[in-house]
């Protein structure tokens, strides 16, 4: 795979004046090489999208449905050979890349349902009061305008999937900028689109350089900007249009939390299992990975063990090899961070127990002990194979571990204790609770984002259409 990839400029096909190289983590070689938008194309393309704007929110619902069944459809057809491409620029795992094709897929049924069902509008009666009488109000939502959706390179098909579908559930015009390390998943997209009926100019795909990104961030006719990635890069965004609707989707330090009542024999091998695979897929490069587990006293000593050999059964290695659990990071430097964080943290104290090594771009699943709260690994994100593992008394203390941190996306809590998983669901400060398992666990139609600093808004296909639009009220008079 070594031709030149076009990008999508208004729909169709189009190549700018010069192009970049899509390497493999794995083995170096070049997945792809891509044409890069000139200015004049990036302009070419907001133009057409502010035109189309109000043709496409008028578009039916059934045509909007069928062109998202329709790249369902496709994907699934194509679900090998694009797992493969994911899996090629992304060095992640074959398995988790076949995952992430069927989660898109969800993505774009999900979408199909509700651009029949978004819109149907509320009647609220007036009369309630003297001034109202003979009158009825109409609520419909009606798109903010055109979408600017940035998405990051490690989940490359499914976070471009959950940009471009809401959008054009939704029926607002998209213009979405894929992660440079991994543009071809989200070009793939494109192809798709192609096949459809949507007007030419309601969706653009278009890998433009971070260095170019402020002028389209700041474009007045791109109001909506929807951007997953790390915090650094979403909040300066934010920052630098504060009158402009933003969602961030940001990062996390995910906890799974293990209570005291989870305590039998299978109740800790199943822990254990989840956790060591969750904090290792794709190489810990997920924003829910599971980075901290906190565990009643009451089970720690029979559970850390169990972590230890299930995340040393976990098989590393060539990405696109069935048997593979974890792949190489994206990228030699993202692997010389992680060893960097580790080393700073064995320096000032932690015990590791296992991993700790680096190969090129491949870190070794890890799992430290007693990390000291003034580190790194302890406040930031690590987006690598590294797991602490910390010992509490009671609920209130491992609630309070979880919180102690300046992110809040996911939380898993290991319980049978109805009540217990009630008390979670209040006093922890994130954007979901996951109770039996871990932090990992994501449905494409839930609400999901986070509290804290891991985000502002939410994504999950109905969230993202509220997102997109907003109420537009119509007052009927005389009835
Ligand atoms: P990143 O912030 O480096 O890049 C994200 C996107 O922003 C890329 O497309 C990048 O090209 C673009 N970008 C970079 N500079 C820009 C600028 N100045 N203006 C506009 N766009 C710019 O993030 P990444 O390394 O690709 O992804 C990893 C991060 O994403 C992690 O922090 C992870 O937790 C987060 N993430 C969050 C979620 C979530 O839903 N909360 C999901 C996946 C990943």
């Amino acid at each position: 795979m070594t031709a030149t990839h076009a990008f999508w400029l208004a729909g169709r096909q189009a190549t700018g004046e010069s192009d970049f190289d899509v390497t493999s983590p794995w083995d170096g070689t070049t997945v792809g090489t891509v044409s890069l938008p000139t200015d004049a194309q990036v302009e070419e393309a907001v133009a057409a999208a502010y035109a189309v704007r109000e043709d496409f929110a008028a578009t039916p619902a059934h045509v909007r449905a069928a062109a998202l069944d329709h790249v369902g459809r496709r994907l699934t057809e194509r679900t090998e050979e694009i797992a493969r491409l994911i899996s090629a620029e992304n060095g992640k795992p074959i398995k988790w890349a076949r995952g992430e094709v069927g989660r898109a897929i969800s993505v774009f049924r999900f979408a199909a349902e509700e651009a029949r069902r978004f819109n149907g509008g509320e009647a609220q009666r007036l009369d309630t009061d003297a001034g109202g009488q003979g009158r009825l109000a109409l609520t419909r939502r009606f798109p903010k305008g055109v979408v600017l959706g940035i998405a990051p390179f490690n989940f490359p098909l499914n976070l471009c999937a959950h940009k471009i579908a809401p959008a054009i559930a939704a029926g607002a015009p998209i213009i979405l900028k894929p992660a440079p390390a991994t543009p071809l998943s989200g070009l793939i997209l494109g192809d798709l689109l192609a096949e459809t009926d949507l007007p030419a100019g309601s969706w653009s795909i278009l890998p433009v350089p971070n260095d170019r990104m402020p002028a389209l961030v700041q474009d007045e006719r791109l109001p909506v900007i929807s951007f997953t990635g790390s915090e650094t890069v979403g909040y300066a965004i934010m920052d630098s249009v504060p009158r402009k609707h933003c969602t961030l989707e940001l990062g996390g330090n995910g906890a799974a939390v293990v209570l005291a009542d989870w305590a039998s024999d299978e109740d800790l091998d199943r822990a254990a299992s989840r956790i060591a695979t969750f904090s290792n897929y794709q190489g810990g490069q997920s924003c829910i990975s599971v980075q901290r587990v906190i565990a009643d006293a009451a089970v720690y000593d029979r559970l850390l063990p169990r972590i230890v050999a299930a995340v040393e059964a976990q098989v590393t290695g060539d990405p696109n090899d069935d048997a593979t659990d974890v792949g190489p990071l994206v990228s030699e430097a993202a692997a010389e961070r992680v060893a960097a964080w580790v080393e700073e943290a064995v320096t000032a104290g932690a015990k590791l127990l296992t991993g700790g090594k680096r190969d090129g771009a491949s870190y070794a699943p890890t799992v430290l002990t007693d990390l000291p709260s003034d580190t790194t690994l302890a406040h930031e994100e690590v987006f690598g194979p590294v797991l602490s593992v910390q010992k509490v008394t009671g609920e209130a203390e491992a609630f309070a571990a979880v919180n102690d941190s300046k992110y809040g996306l996911q939380a898993g809590v290991f319980t049978h204790d109805l009540q217990a998983a009630f008390r979670a669901h209040r006093a922890l400060e994130v954007g979901g609770v996951v109770i039996g398992d871990v932090p990992s666990y994501r449905a494409d139609q839930m609400p999901y984002g986070g509290a804290k600093q891991s985000g502002v808004g939410r994504e999950g296909v109905k969230f993202a259409m509220d997102d997109y639009t907003y109420e537009r009220v119509l007052v009927l008079t005389g009835l």
